[in-house]
Order: C-alpha cells, then structure tokens, then sequence
C-alpha cells in the first residue's frame, strides 16, 4: 500500500503517543512496513541500549553530556525526560525526510507530542494516542510481559492514568484491543490523511497549472 505522494510536497509527521502496555512498539513496527513512503524518526536517548536493540536503528545511544550538548545547540524539535531518562528527536532528521517527501513517524511520550502541537501546523503533524481497552487489560499486559518490577507495573498504570488523561488533545484515538483492528484504524488514518485537501492540492498545483 501507498500513501501517494509526489516528492514536490513536504511530508507530514505522524505523531503516535501511548502509555507503556498498549502495543504502541508493534504497531508502529507494523506500519512502517506497510507504507513504503513512511520513515520511522529514530529518537536520540541517554537510557541504555537494551539486549537485541541496535544503534542508528532502534535509537542513537548518547551520553548525557552530549544530549545537554544538542539541548543548548537548539537541535532538537522536541525532548523530554521519561522514566528517569531523556530523549529527543533530532530537527535534521525530521526534515531530512521531510524535504525528500517521505512522511514521518514519531513514537515519542505526551510532553514531546505537546511540543510538536505548538511547533507545527495542523496540515503538517497529526497526533494519535493509542489506548488498551481498560487499565485491567493494560495491568495484565505489563504483568504478562514479566519484564517489570510490582512496584515498576503501578508507576507504569498510574503514569498511565496521567497520560490517558492527555489523549483528549490528540487528533485520532486506536483502542488496541483486536491488534489487526487496531492495524487497520492506524492504516486509515495514515491513508485519509494523505488524501486532505491542503496536503493533496499544493502537489497538484503544477501539473493543473494553477494557484492553489
Ligand atoms: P523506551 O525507553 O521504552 O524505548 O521508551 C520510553 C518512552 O519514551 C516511550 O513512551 C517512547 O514513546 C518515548 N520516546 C521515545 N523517543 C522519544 C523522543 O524522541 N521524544 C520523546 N518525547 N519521547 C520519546
């Protein structure tokens, strides 16, 4: 599937923001291979790299000194401090992409997601919050996972709480209960998106010969 575009127009940014449990992770792995046009925004991070995640791939690993470093050079969009860590997304990288005419992907928490909202326009960023079905179902994901401490899983459901909270200020909502559900309520939102008027008419404008 193709979310047609010519490479005369920017791209957008698709920003998809979830508390931790939802299925956030897989489905943005999803996406990104269904959309040949889509890139995923790898983060600048200070966390660790955990076991099977790569370099340049899953994030760009950096001390904290560095990461002060881009802070006070003005190169990130965004940033923001979660679980103890900082993370950001590169400004070159967003509009590297960008210019070329790929749309972007960002999985980013809700403080980064509330500074995009200022820093970019509504025919430019589209923000999605995925939600589990109940805070039952996201209690029996994270203890399923079996990778968290008790007390890690109630700071996790109760910063969820929080978040859950914030998704009133994000443009689309996908209840993550049927994942392949979930799949295709992403996958339409990327496709209508792509066929808005004000990204869609700038790009035909050459070809009709006509100001838009
Ligand atoms: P994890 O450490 O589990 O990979 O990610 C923890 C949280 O940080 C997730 O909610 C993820 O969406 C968020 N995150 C990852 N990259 C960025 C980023 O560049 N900016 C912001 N604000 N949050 C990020």
């Amino acid at each position: 599937m193709s979310n047609d575009r010519t490479a005369s127009t920017r791209g957008s940014l698709f920003v998809v923001s979830a508390p931790s449990g939802a299925g956030k992770t897989t489905l943005c792995r999803r996406i990104i291979d269904i959309f040949p046009n889509l890139r995923h925004s790898v983060s600048f991070t200070t966390r660790s790299m955990r076991p099977g995640e790569r370099e340049g791939v899953d994030y760009f690993f950096v001390d904290p000194e560095v990461f002060a470093q881009m802070i006070a050079a003005g190169s990130f969009a965004e940033w923001a401090e979660v679980h103890g860590n900082r993370y950001g997304t590169a400004i070159d990288t967003l509009e590297q992409w960008r210019n070329c005419g790929h749309d972007v992907l960002l999985d980013i928490d809700i403080q980064g997601a509330n500074q995009l909202r200022k820093s970019y326009g509504q025919s430019e960023a589209v923000f999605i919050f995925i939600l589990p079905p109940d805070l039952t179902e996201l209690r029996r994901r994270l203890e399923g996972r079996g990778t968290d401490a008790p007390e890690v899983i109630e700071r996790r459901i109760s910063n969820a709480r929080g978040e859950i909270q914030a998704s009133t200020d994000y443009d689309y909502i996908v209840i993550n209960d049927d994942f392949e559900m979930a799949l295709t309520q992403l996958k339409s939102i990327i496709v209508a998106e792509g066929c808005r008027s004000s990204r869609v008419l700038p790009a035909l404008a050459t070809g009709f010969d006509i100001n838009i």
